[in-house]
């Protein structure tokens, strides 16, 4: 009889054992089904259609970083697609440099939502739009940080890296923040206007560039996404974030065509407005139809009334002060090519924007090179 209570009662407890780790099973399995079917687990990343700009919102999980936020008029675009996207609380903030299509609104946004981190590069502007995002961030007791090249942090379950700035260059764009966004097999570079000197020293780095998604610098100018710079990230799609007809020509043929060539997929805001990529972990989709590989309209002025022209001309005289041109010490005249062969005999070849080589005296084009 003692025998016989004794295996039941050891029956009846291996039964309950086994049914409840049946049970735990069927949890686990239902757990890991639920993470692969809702939507909150993925990684979202939504280009804003804010014109001539940038401004990129990223969730993973519950946390979200929002990179950029477009012209100073952008604020309620922004807000917007925050509110669509649910969105209370904004753990990163990115101003990637202090130019105004990046930073525009940022004090709008700080004022208006929960902020957690605040990252953006020692590079400082006197500009309006510079003063109010530092006053917004000085009325919350905001201390920007400026991240160095290798740092990482987490949102959500995706890990973000610093890929640059390597260093405070004299250029703004090139002082743009840089990151990388790893998710599970899927990743994402948003480089921000960085342009061929910064990309350089990416290069340098020995960081491992690839990405499945490269945001392109600068709006697809052709002073960024050089063909070595390319070669190393090997992106599959790349977005380029700009307004239709917008005054540079952006994004710029030489761009363009490189994604044409490599077989690039483009996805252009001009053309389809917000886009937004979701990552599984495994794969990348896109709620738009591809971009076009057509390049920026240049601006036909005989199309336009006078006071078009007016402004157009403003904003040709404002890009042409900010070309990069060379010169030397004692010369009189500026250079477009570094190469040139007038400064052939010159060893120090010094660089600059136009206006800074005017300010200095060399006013004269080169007959050789910048005529
Ligand atoms: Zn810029
Ligand atoms: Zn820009
Ligand atoms: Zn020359």
């Amino acid at each position: 009889m003692k025998n016989k209570w004794k295996i039941r009662t050891i029956i009846s407890l291996l039964l309950v054992f086994m049914v409840s780790f049946l049970m735990i099973g069927c949890e686990i399995e239902g757990d890991i089904s639920d993470r692969k079917n809702t939507k909150e687990n993925n990684l979202t990343v939504s280009f804003i259609d804010v014109g001539q700009a940038d401004s990129i919102l990223i969730q993973c999980g519950n946390e979200t970083m929002l990179i950029d936020a477009g012209n100073n008029d952008d604020g309620k675009i922004v807000e917007n697609h925050l509110k669509k996207m649910n969105v209370s609380k904004i753990d990163y903030l990115v101003g990637t440099h202090p130019h105004e299509d990046h930073i525009g609104p940022l004090d709008y946004v700080i004022d208006n939502f929960k902020i957690g981190t605040v990252y953006m590069p020692k590079k400082t502007a006197t500009t309006k739009t510079f003063k109010d995002v530092v006053n917004s961030l000085n009325k919350k007791g905001l201390k920007p940080i400026a991240p160095k090249v290798g740092d990482t942090f987490n949102i959500g379950s995706a890990k973000a890296t610093i890929i640059a700035p390597a260093e405070d260059y004299k250029d703004a764009n090139e002082s743009s923040i840089v990151i990388k966004i790893q998710y599970e097999d899927t990743s994402f570079l948003f480089a921000g206007d960085a342009e061929t000197l910064s990309e350089n020293d990416m290069l340098k780095s020995g960081t491992d560039l690839s990405a499945d998604v490269l945001k392109l610098a600068h709006h697809g100018s052709r002073t960024s996404s050089s063909d070595k710079f390319l070669d190393k990230v090997n992106p599959k799609y790349a977005i380029i974030s700009c307004e239709k007809n917008n005054d540079y020509g952006h994004p710029h043929i030489e761009t363009i065509n490189k994604m044409k060539n490599r077989n690039i997929i483009v996805h252009r805001t001009d053309e389809e407005g917000t886009i937004i990529a979701t990552s599984d972990g495994k794969n990348i989709s896109f709620d738009k139809n591809n971009g076009t590989y057509n390049e920026g309209a240049k601006v036909n002025l005989e199309q336009n009334d006078e006071k078009d022209i007016e402004a157009d001309s403003i904003s040709e005289n404002k890009n042409e002060n900010d070309m990069k041109v060379y010169f030397t010490e004692k010369g009189k005249s500026y250079h477009l090519d570094k190469d040139c062969s007038s400064l052939k005999n010159s060893k120090n070849i010094l660089m600059g924007t136009l206006k800074e080589a005017k300010d200095k005296g060399k006013s004269d084009p080169c007959d050789r090179c910048a005529l």
